[in-house]
């Protein structure tokens, strides 16, 4: 049996480990444009600030275990252009010798991933001007930093954040740009002033409301004219969002959400006979929203990577869905999320309340207790807690992931009553933080 898998990263080669062990003599090719294999992308903005000594700390599995230890049929620099499912066969070039390929398959999985969307303005090209997505785009950026002092990073989700916090490390000016009234918008607006607070403290310029219009400069990035302002810089960093990498899906037949992203059931399969799809470049189904979602992390495209493997050796295993957890460090505070915002709850038909604690992470009558604030979204219907935010400097990561638990079994503010959380002083009051605040709603 043929395995062809495009994609050599999180989702393509979780599936391809699957394969190896689960199949006999499977045939497994796995083709990857860039030249480096599964690597850890979210640890890529901590190699600026020093926090991560060397990109070679990334690479999980490198190119030559794939290929020796595991038999796989692992290329570097093949880009796939097209796909032809009716005769099954992949076609694209080898990037080093510029020679066409073709290849034909049994089955096939898409894990392509995503590429960074760069803001369609003038001077997009110049020197100086960046995007963060592979261990190449961060050595890019190290190399380019030595004469730089002022960076402007463009976009205040998540990569946006984690690069200011590793900038301003290295003692830089940093600035954020944002076309939004806040940063870190997952969060609601309520939770906002918070994080607003704690880039102040470390000297982060927000400058929001404001889009940028145009990136000035001659031959390297100068300046950046946006609707409110113009900012000298010397550097920017463009964390605006991901677009799936499926453009050589055109012709092939397999459908394709608005956004570009593959289709996918909970076996990972597409519309097409034999082709899977898995990671960034494929959907997730929210089991919340009760449909499918973009939420490109990586702790979906192994899982779906993982699950396409097994169902493409056989082993039937349905990816169970998101809920939308996530979590970043922003300085000293630990920004985490679940389920839905106040926004996304509005987007829904459902009735719906919120209820927000400020509370601390230890018992109350502890040294060296912090502040913790908890809010959470639940249906007025059912009291099904449908959403979770955390933010504090110490136990918001625990409280994030029990939450992402009950939201998971779709549990209602009754349950969490009953829970049976760990309990000692230096973590908790003897009602946990998450009980404390389901109690406020009740
Ligand atoms: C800076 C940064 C920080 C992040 N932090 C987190 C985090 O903290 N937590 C979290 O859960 N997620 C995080 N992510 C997201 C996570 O890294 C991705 O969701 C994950 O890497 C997706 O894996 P994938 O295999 O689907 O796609 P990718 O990792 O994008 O891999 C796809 C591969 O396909 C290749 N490819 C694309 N097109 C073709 C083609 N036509 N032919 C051949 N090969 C092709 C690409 O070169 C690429 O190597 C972060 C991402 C970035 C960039």
């Amino acid at each position: 049996m043929k395995y062809v898998i495009i994609g050599g990263d999180a989702a393509g080669m979780s599936a391809a480990m699957q394969i190896v062990r689960n199949v006999e003599e499977a045939e497994v090719t796995t083709l990857e444009a860039g030249g480096i294999y599964s690597y850890a992308q979210c640890g890529l903005p901590y190699i600026v600030g020093g926090e991560v000594e060397h990109t070679d700390k990334l690479i999980a599995r490198d190119v030559e275990t794939f290929r020796e230890k595991y038999g796989i049929d692992a290329r570097v620099f093949h880009h796939v252009e097209a796909v032809d499912t009716k005769k099954q066969i992949v076609s694209g070039q080898n990037l080093e010798t510029g020679q066409p390929f073709e290849l034909p398959y049994d089955k096939l999985l898409i894990a392509s991933g995503g590429s960074p969307v760069l803001p369609d303005v003038p001077g997009r090209t110049l020197k100086g001007v960046h995007t963060l997505k592979t261990i190449p785009d961060i050595e890019a950026i190290d190399a380019d930093l030595d004469d730089v002092h002022d960076v402007t990073i463009i976009g205040g989700g998540y990569i946006g954040l984690e690069l200011a916090e590793n900038l301003i490390e290295t003692g830089r000016n940093v600035r954020i740009i944002d076309r939004n009234d806040r940063i870190a918008k997952m969060f609601d607006p309520d939770m906002t002033p918070l994080i607003h607070e704690e880039a102040g403290k470390h000297g982060v310029e927000l400058c929001l409301g404001e889009s940028v219009e145009a990136l000035e400069g001659v031959q390297r990035i100068q300046a950046v004219q946006t609707t409110g302002s113009w900012y000298d810089t010397d550097l920017v960093i463009a964390a605006t969002g991901i677009r799936p990498n499926t453009d050589f899906l055109e012709n092939a037949g397999v459908q394709l959400r608005h956004n570009g992203a593959v289709q996918v059931d909970a076996w990972m399969r597409t519309n097409v006979d034999h082709v899977y799809a898995a990671g960034d470049c494929a959907v997730q189904y929210h089991r919340i929203k009760e449909r499918d979602d973009y939420v490109p992390l990586g702790t979906h495209a192994n899982k779906q990577g993982r699950a396409a493997g097994k169902n493409m050796a056989g082993i039937p295993k349905q990816f169970q869905g998101i809920v939308g957890t996530s979590i970043l460090r922003f300085f000293d505070l630990t920004l985490a999320k679940t389920g839905l915002n106040e926004a996304e709850a509005e987007s829904m038909s459902f009735p719906f309340d919120t209820v927000m604690h400020q509370t601390v992470d230890k018992a109350g009558y502890f040294e060296g207790k912090k502040p913790l604030t908890l809010k959470l979204v639940y249906r007025t219907d059912t009291e099904e807690v449908i959403g979770g935010q955390v933010i504090g400097e110490s136990g918001a990561a625990k409280r994030i992931d029990v939450l992402a638990v009950t939201l998971f079994h779709r549990m209602t503010l009754d349950d969490y009553e009953d829970l049976d959380l760990s309990y000692a002083p230096p973590y908790n009051g003897v009602w946990d933080p998450i009980q404390q605040t389901v109690r406020r709603a009740t």
